[in-house]
């Protein structure tokens, strides 16, 4: 096995999966990108003045909160959140979207598009875009805008432009979808800040890079307040931006296990799910080649979950070459499980995560009580739940 932190290649390769699946058209525009970014990693100011953004614009470093009553109440392994949940705009987005702001400054890109699920990465570029007063336009599905409708007008209130997007399914992928179709059309003046750690080289190295900072923090948080490592690491895989910012700092730590949890929907037996792990298999979608969710003949399945951050068809390419090789455990969590979590959390420990958070929830309450009371768990809590509220208030009818 290659050192795993050296991984991609520089064609974006990791192992059989990654790689730049896109129209030739695209091509010149990723190699400037992939080459603003590397010159980017190296320049000293680039990395001061994202620094100062992250520490005083976005409230970085997160706590590590040790989750005392859920302890207790689990009984078994030691808690800690990581609260991603606690930066401005409320999840880890907002890590990725201001270092890609500050790479489209440096190529004169005054234009900036991008696709939004739940809304949260939508949020946060409209946000960045305000910041440094760039023109922005927002890709969303039909049907998450109406599941979503607090980041929807969040987004118009810093002054995005909020596109409905009505083909297919009507969500994350068919966003992804026109946003591309903008960028191959507006290259020349327009960054497209994707938001996980997916599509085609550069940004699933790029996107983790930017979100390493979660893993680098917790890992220094962590030793000074046990004086060694974790045990086990939890998060929640969308396209996996938040879970390999959290682990990839602690992949040489052989003695660290890592789970990431997808959205199991209602069930994978149902078929109504995104978890690319359970059925999925070896496609290309949208840039990348990865575990994708298809039909025999090779067509996308539609996709299931309640939360609308984890309901994709793809999982980003570095995370099915770290299940291969074992470095990672992979479960999942049904709607049914993240909803309970979520109230649990709210209920123990006052805080109301993310529905998608509530999928990492889910599995710290399965797998703590199993662990002996000398374990630690850290858990990344990605984001914050007030875009939720009225989705679990509708389904607990309360
Ligand atoms: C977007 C989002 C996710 C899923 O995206 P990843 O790229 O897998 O991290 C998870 N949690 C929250 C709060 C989100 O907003």
């Amino acid at each position: 096995m290659p050192a795993l932190a050296t991984l991609p290649d520089a064609h974006g390769h990791f192992g059989p999966y990654g790689g730049m699946f896109v129209p030739e058209t695209l091509m010149a525009a990723l190699q400037e990108l992939t080459a603003e970014y590397e010159r980017a990693r190296r320049d000293l100011s680039f990395q001061q003045e994202l620094d100062e953004l992250l520490r005083n614009f976005a409230g970085r470093p997160t706590p590590l909160y040790f989750a005392e009553r859920l302890t207790n109440e689990l009984s078994g392994a030691k808690i800690y959140l990581k609260r991603e949940d606690l930066l401005h705009t409320g999840a880890h987005k907002i890590n990725n979207a201001l270092g890609q702001i500050l790479l489209a400054r440096r190529m004169g890109k005054q234009r900036i598009i991008a696709e939004t699920g739940a809304g949260q990465h939508g949020v946060a570029t409209a946000t960045v875009a305000a910041r440094f007063g760039c023109e922005c336009v927002i890709y969303m599905g039909a049907v998450d805008m109406e599941r979503q409708a607090l980041n929807v007008a969040r987004m118009r209130f810093l002054g995005a432009r909020v596109v409905a997007v009505t083909a297919g399914q009507a969500t994350l992928k068919e966003a992804i979808n026109e946003a591309m179709r903008d960028w191959v059309t507006n290259v020349r003046t327009t960054h497209y800040i994707l938001g996980s750690a997916l599509g085609s080289h550069p940004y699933p190295m790029m996107v983790r890079d930017f979100q390493r900072v979660i893993g680098v923090e917790a890992r220094a948080q962590i030793l000074e307040r046990e004086e060694r490592l974790p045990d086990l690491l939890i998060a929640c895989v969308g396209g996996g931006s938040n879970a390999i910012g959290l682990f990839h700092p602690f992949l040489e730590d052989e003695a660290v296990r890592m789970i990431g949890v997808e959205a199991g929907g209602e069930g994978i037996r149902s078929g109504k799910h995104a978890a690319r792990f359970q059925g999925g298999r070896l496609g290309v979608l949208q840039g990348t080649r990865t575990f994708v969710l298809t039909n025999d003949d090779g067509q996308i399945e539609l996709t299931h979950s309640i939360s609308a951050g984890l309901d994709y068809a793809a999982i980003g390419p570095e995370h099915s070459y770290l299940r291969d090789s074992g470095r990672i455990e992979y479960d999942y969590a049904t709607d049914e499980e993240a909803l309970r979590a979520f109230r649990t959390l709210a209920e123990v420990e006052g805080i109301i995560p993310a529905l998608e958070t509530a999928h990492a929830m889910a599995q710290v309450i399965k797998t703590a009580p199993t662990l002996s009371k000398d374990k630690l768990v850290l858990v990344n809590c990605s984001g914050r739940g007030d875009k939720d509220v009225a989705t679990a208030a509708a389904h607990f009818g309360i």
